[in-house]
Protein backbone atom coordinates (compact mmCIF):
# COMPACT_ATOMS: atom_id res chain seq x y z
CA UNK A 1 0.00 0.00 0.00
CA UNK A 2 1.00 3.38 -1.29
CA UNK A 3 0.09 6.53 0.47
CA UNK A 4 0.43 10.17 -0.52
CA UNK A 5 -1.13 13.34 -0.33
CA UNK A 6 -2.81 15.49 -3.19
CA UNK A 7 -0.12 18.15 -3.96
CA UNK A 8 -3.00 20.68 -4.72
CA UNK A 9 -5.46 19.71 -1.86
CA UNK A 10 -3.16 17.55 0.71
CA UNK A 11 -5.95 14.92 0.00
CA UNK A 12 -4.43 11.57 0.47
CA UNK A 13 -4.21 9.20 -1.85
CA UNK A 14 -3.71 5.74 -1.18
CA UNK A 15 -3.12 3.14 -3.71
CA UNK A 16 -3.26 -0.77 -3.06
CA UNK A 17 -1.00 -3.26 -4.23
CA UNK A 18 -3.08 -4.05 -7.68
CA UNK A 19 -3.14 -0.33 -8.28
CA UNK A 20 0.19 0.29 -7.34
CA UNK A 21 1.26 -2.50 -9.99
CA UNK A 22 -0.84 -0.99 -12.72
CA UNK A 23 0.36 2.32 -12.40
CA UNK A 24 3.91 1.46 -13.00
CA UNK A 25 2.76 -0.67 -15.91
CA UNK A 26 1.45 2.62 -17.72
CA UNK A 27 4.25 4.88 -16.00
CA UNK A 28 6.30 2.24 -18.11
CA UNK A 29 4.37 2.05 -21.26
CA UNK A 30 4.45 5.57 -21.42
CA UNK A 31 8.27 5.66 -20.67
CA UNK A 32 7.82 8.24 -18.30
CA UNK A 33 9.48 8.19 -14.58
CA UNK A 34 6.37 9.53 -12.69
CA UNK A 35 2.78 8.37 -13.00
CA UNK A 36 0.41 10.78 -12.98
CA UNK A 37 -3.04 9.99 -11.51
CA UNK A 38 -6.34 12.14 -10.54
CA UNK A 39 -7.15 13.21 -7.10
CA UNK A 40 -10.19 11.49 -5.96
CA UNK A 41 -10.88 14.80 -3.96
CA UNK A 42 -9.76 18.09 -6.45
CA UNK A 43 -9.60 16.21 -9.99
CA UNK A 44 -6.30 17.58 -10.25
CA UNK A 45 -3.43 15.31 -11.58
CA UNK A 46 -0.96 14.03 -9.23
CA UNK A 47 2.47 12.76 -10.46
CA UNK A 48 3.74 10.15 -8.16
CA UNK A 49 7.43 8.70 -9.09
CA UNK A 50 7.97 5.15 -10.05
CA UNK A 51 10.66 4.30 -7.93
CA UNK A 52 8.77 5.47 -5.12
CA UNK A 53 5.98 2.84 -6.17
CA UNK A 54 8.20 0.18 -6.38
CA UNK A 55 9.12 0.31 -2.83
CA UNK A 56 5.70 -0.12 -2.24
CA UNK A 57 5.03 -3.37 -4.62
CA UNK A 58 4.43 -6.37 -2.73
CA UNK A 59 7.64 -8.85 -2.64
CA UNK A 60 7.28 -12.28 -3.67
CA UNK A 61 8.55 -14.52 -0.80
CA UNK A 62 10.12 -17.62 -1.80
CA UNK A 63 8.65 -20.30 0.25
CA UNK A 64 12.14 -21.78 1.51
CA UNK A 65 13.59 -19.08 3.67
CA UNK A 66 12.47 -19.89 6.54
CA UNK A 67 14.78 -22.26 9.37
CA UNK A 68 17.65 -22.26 7.03
CA UNK A 69 21.38 -20.81 8.52
CA UNK A 70 22.39 -18.31 6.45
CA UNK A 71 26.18 -18.84 5.12
CA UNK A 72 26.58 -21.70 2.90
CA UNK A 73 30.38 -22.55 3.00
CA UNK A 74 31.59 -21.10 -0.17
CA UNK A 75 34.58 -22.73 -1.42
CA UNK A 76 37.63 -20.37 -1.92
CA UNK A 77 40.57 -21.54 -3.67
CA UNK A 78 43.21 -23.24 -2.61
CA UNK A 79 46.61 -21.12 -3.12
CA UNK A 80 48.01 -23.73 -5.54
CA UNK A 81 51.03 -21.78 -7.24
CA UNK A 82 54.30 -23.05 -7.66
CA UNK A 83 56.41 -22.06 -10.24
CA UNK A 84 59.66 -22.92 -9.09
CA UNK A 85 60.50 -25.99 -10.46
CA UNK A 86 63.64 -27.50 -8.29
CA UNK A 87 66.27 -29.40 -9.69
CA UNK A 88 66.55 -32.31 -7.29
CA UNK A 89 69.07 -35.15 -7.82
CA UNK A 90 68.04 -38.18 -9.22
CA UNK A 91 67.46 -40.45 -6.50
CA UNK A 92 67.16 -44.20 -6.45
CA UNK A 93 64.03 -45.27 -5.03
CA UNK A 94 64.00 -48.13 -3.79
CA UNK A 95 60.38 -49.64 -5.31
CA UNK A 96 59.15 -51.53 -2.33
CA UNK A 97 55.66 -50.72 -1.91
CA UNK A 98 53.88 -53.16 0.16
CA UNK A 99 50.44 -52.63 -0.57
CA UNK A 100 48.34 -53.11 2.12
CA UNK A 101 44.73 -53.78 2.05
CA UNK A 102 42.50 -53.61 5.58
CA UNK A 103 39.36 -54.85 5.17
CA UNK A 104 37.93 -55.45 8.14
CA UNK A 105 34.32 -55.87 8.35
CA UNK A 106 32.82 -55.86 12.14
ZN1 LIG B 1 -6.46 16.99 -4.66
Amino acid sequence: MYSTRCTHCQQIITLKGEEIQAAINEAEAAGRPHYEMRCPRCRKPVKIQVKMLRLKLPREIPESLDGRAAGEGQGEGQGEGQGEEQAAEPTEESAETGTRRSKRRG
